[in-house]
């Protein structure tokens, strides 16, 4: 819901630009370590959902730290006075550079899903005579019951070491003196508003703890991800996650054993609601079941729903019509999947409208193409 001088304020600037509500994310950052701190559970934010840097400077602010995906994520985590401590590194496939980046920084720990990239880094350790901190990242073959793109914890997927592996691995690493295992991560998809699938992964976690107890392993920490979900459909009534539930969840099913940290990785919960994609209506094309209302944003600037089939609430900011009628809101990309939804409730629209596509405060900006030469979007906050 935007103000009346918000929305005053949007006529006077070009489009399409992203909008961020930046006392919403405080308000969120405030629930998100109020409800964490109650167990003592650390919170990264995963920078991949959204690295403008006002947001950065808040959720840094905050005392959260950072889940980084790339070496130039960690080089920017840091850059925005991340404590190393607090910056974990995952990913299926790191690069020499961004291990050594990761290395010479000392970084909290690499959370790591195979035994070639543990050779990797226990090799580029040992050349800089460096202990890694190391967490393998285990399938834990749960099923997030989220769209097929954004679920990673299967069997199917690329993502983790799978269980018939790891007897291997855990016989490799005794081999690899410059690896310290501290942990062990998880992380089974994202957009997940079923919170029984996080009480699946908690009896798995449990029962894979026990796999390590029985070989005397210990480890410093578990760090179960993020994927916790937004109410796409209802952003005003459901601007802040219930985290409080949540983390509930891992304190009734979870067993941590003494001295254990339990570490989570949000990021679409702590950003997605205060930003949104604001466009103009360029033209109102008549189709064959529905008219087009084609704006000046398109796929270039926000890719979800081209790629995941991803639904963004859509409203019309300015028109004043009484008669509503059914649009295909399409953006002006030379693609078919260059459509926001299809058969959208809106006011009559004409050219000039603006038009709030919703919840795009994570993965949307950061997935901006430069596909058609597009112009770069611009951010503007509000306070
Ligand atoms: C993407 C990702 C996250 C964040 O997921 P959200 O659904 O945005 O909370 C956390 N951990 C890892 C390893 C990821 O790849």
């Amino acid at each position: 819901m935007f103000r009346s001088t918000t929305i005053a304020n949007f006529k006077t600037r070009e489009t399409p630009f992203y909008f961020y509500d930046l006392s919403l994310l405080e308000a969120t950052l405030n629930e998100v370590v109020k409800a964490s701190q109650k167990y003592n559970y650390h919170v990264h934010y995963a920078l991949k959902a959204n690295t403008n840097d006002e947001i950065l400077k808040l959720i840094q602010k905050a005392g959260l730290g950072a889940d980084c995906v790339s070496g130039n994520e960690v080089e920017k985590a840091l850059a925005y006075q991340f404590a190393p401590t607090k910056i974990a590194f995952a990913g299926v496939g790191k690069s020499d550079k961004e291990i050594n980046l990761a290395l010479e920084n000392e970084i909290f720990c690499f959370n790591s899903e195979s035994i070639q990239e543990l050779e990797v880094i226990n090799e580029l350790a040992v050349e800089k005579n460096k202990i890694a901190n190391v967490a393998l990242r285990i399938n834990p073959n749960v099923m997030a019951n989220t769209h097929r793109y954004i679920t990673t914890g299967l069997e199917e997927n690329k993502f983790g070491i799978n269980m018939w592996e790891l007897s291997t691995v855990m016989d490799r690493l005794k081999d690899l003196k410059n690896i310290k295992l501290i942990g062990l991560h998880f992380h089974i998809g994202s957009q997940i508003t079923d919170l029984t699938a996080f009480k699946s992964l908690c009896i798995r976690v449990n029962e894979i703890q026990e796999w390590f107890d029985n070989r005397n392993v210990l480890l410093e920490h578990i760090n179960v991800g993020g994927g916790l979900g937004v109410d796409y459909h209802n952003p005003d009534e459901n601007a802040i996650p219930d985290f409080e539930t949540f983390f509930k969840i891992f304190d009734d099913f979870l067993t941590l054993k003494k001295h254990q940290t339990l570490h989570f990785e949000l990021g679409r919960s702590i950003v997605a609601q205060c930003g949104t994609l604001i466009s103009r209506v360029l033209y109102v094309k008549n189709g064959v079941k529905t008219d087009f209302a084609i704006l000046d944003a398109g796929m270039t600037e926000l890719l979800r729903p081209a790629l995941y089939q991803a639904y963004h609430k859509i409203e019309s900011l300015t028109s004043k019509a009484d008669i509503s009628q059914k649009y295909d809101v399409v953006g002006p990309i030379c693609e078919s999947s260059d459509c926001f939804g299809k058969a959208i409730e809106l006011p009559e629209l004409k050219r000039g409208d603006l038009i709030a596509i919703r919840t795009t405060g994570a993965y949307g900006q950061v997935m901006e193409l430069s596909y058609n030469l597009r112009d770069k979007v611009k951010a503007f906050y509000h306070t």
